[in-house]
């Protein structure tokens, strides 16, 4: 019988960890980055091939697949694992982000969020106690905590309420995780500290979360429009608020550079679009920085994106060639640079693994900031 749920540090290095969680489906290796698979899908790429570029979890996401194809239906298919064929750990998110972000004719009240899908107007009701079920149908490996995430720009007396009211949510969900029965035997449940960009707040929410008690904390409410700056800037304090010997998940992270300066401050897990969107768009990341590939700069180039890139796209494919297939928006051309993407940001995390486990992660930052910003 293997573990639930085990995260050793091996390594630090200043502020910066890595180390691993042990979980039943597979161990994650940190710091992670997870690919997002909305809708059961990590776009572009079939499960296998995300395997093969390093990731050890990916995201699915509760709002979209309670939507389509339904969280029930998903369960009497034998789960999200088996329905998508990625037998490594899963992390759902809650849903509350998207439904804020996404969804018609939203009513936020204490109880919880009701809501019109923004696919065919149905309406729905996202509680704390129904994302856990969610979650639960969908065979999560790691559950999140049901929340609500305010812009960052909102007076602090509303920042301050949303907080308290995630916070007696997160309560809500840790009780309705435990009551799940077998499943809540098998997965993690994860609390998120909110509070914006204020160090008080999310102290607070750090204290409240910490007395319920999770298995893991994500930093939640970044990466909402404050910019790089200011989320450096709260990143000085919030992962030092939450228990060291726990990961931390700051959610919705980001470009390499950010990657890079989030795990500088202690951070163990990301997830983002931002490789798989960018990859359908044009854009690959390298070690010296985003390229975008609609540029005629690349028409005749016969360089592969990255002649520091160990995946079968830059083993096997030019410049010249990737820029056809985008110019022409052929398939291909998503699921070519999709996988350099997600590939590129795998090998970012190991060899921020191996920096910090052999101590010169400053020396390694001060490098890929000078190649990659330029
Ligand atoms: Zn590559």
């Amino acid at each position: 019988m293997s573990e639930r749920f085990a995260f050793t540090i091996d390594a630090t290095d200043g502020a910066a960890r890595t180390g691993s969680i042990a979980m039943r489906r597979g161990t994650i290796r940190t710091p992670a980055f997870m690919p997002v698979g909305t809708a059961a899908t990590v776009k572009a790429m079939k499960p296998e091939t995300v395997r093969k570029t390093g990731a050890d979890i990916i995201l699915g996401n509760t709002y979209h697949l309670m939507l389509r194809p339904g969280a029930e239906r998903v369960a009497r298919l034998g789960g999200l694992h088996q329905f998508m064929n990625w037998d490594r750990p899963i992390l759902t998110d809650s849903g509350g982000y998207q439904v804020m972000s996404l969804s018609d004719l939203r009513k936020l009240t204490e109880k919880g969020v009701e809501f019109r899908s923004h696919i065919d107007g149905s309406k729905h009701m996202l509680t704390p106690e129904r994302s856990m079920e969610i979650q639960r149908l969908l065979g999560s490996d790691i559950v999140m905590a049901f929340d609500e995430c305010p812009r960052a720009d909102r007076p602090r007396d509303e920042i301050a309420a949303s907080m308290e009211m995630s916070m007696r949510w997160a309560k809500r969900s840790r009780d309705g995780f435990d009551g799940g029965g077998d499943h809540a035997e098998r997965s993690a449940l994860f609390g998120i500290q909110q509070g914006a960009l204020d160090e008080d707040l999310r102290q607070i929410s750090a204290e409240k979360l910490t007395e319920i008690g999770f298995d893991g904390y994500a930093i939640g409410g970044l990466a909402v429009g404050e910019g790089q700056e200011a989320m450096f800037a709260t990143l000085d304090f919030a992962p030092r608020q939450l228990p060291q010997d726990r990961p931390r998940y700051l959610m919705g992270v980001g470009k390499p550079d950010d990657l890079v300066g989030a795990v500088e401050r202690g951070v163990d897990m990301f997830d983002c679009v931002l490789p798989s969107r960018s990859g359908r768009n044009g854009q690959a990341f390298t070690w010296n920085g985003p390229i975008n590939l609609r540029n005629a700069r690349f028409a005749e180039d016969q360089e592969p994106l990255d002649s520091r890139c160990a995946c079968d796209t830059c083993g096997t494919y030019t410049r010249a060639y990737l820029h056809h297939l985008i110019k022409s928006q052929e398939i291909l051309g998503a699921m070519l640079m999709t996988e350099h993407n997600i590939a590129f940001y795998q090998q970012l995390m190991q060899t921020m693994r191996d920096a910090i486990a052999e101590g010169r992660f400053a020396a390694f930052a001060a490098q890929f900031r000078s190649e990659y910003l330029g």
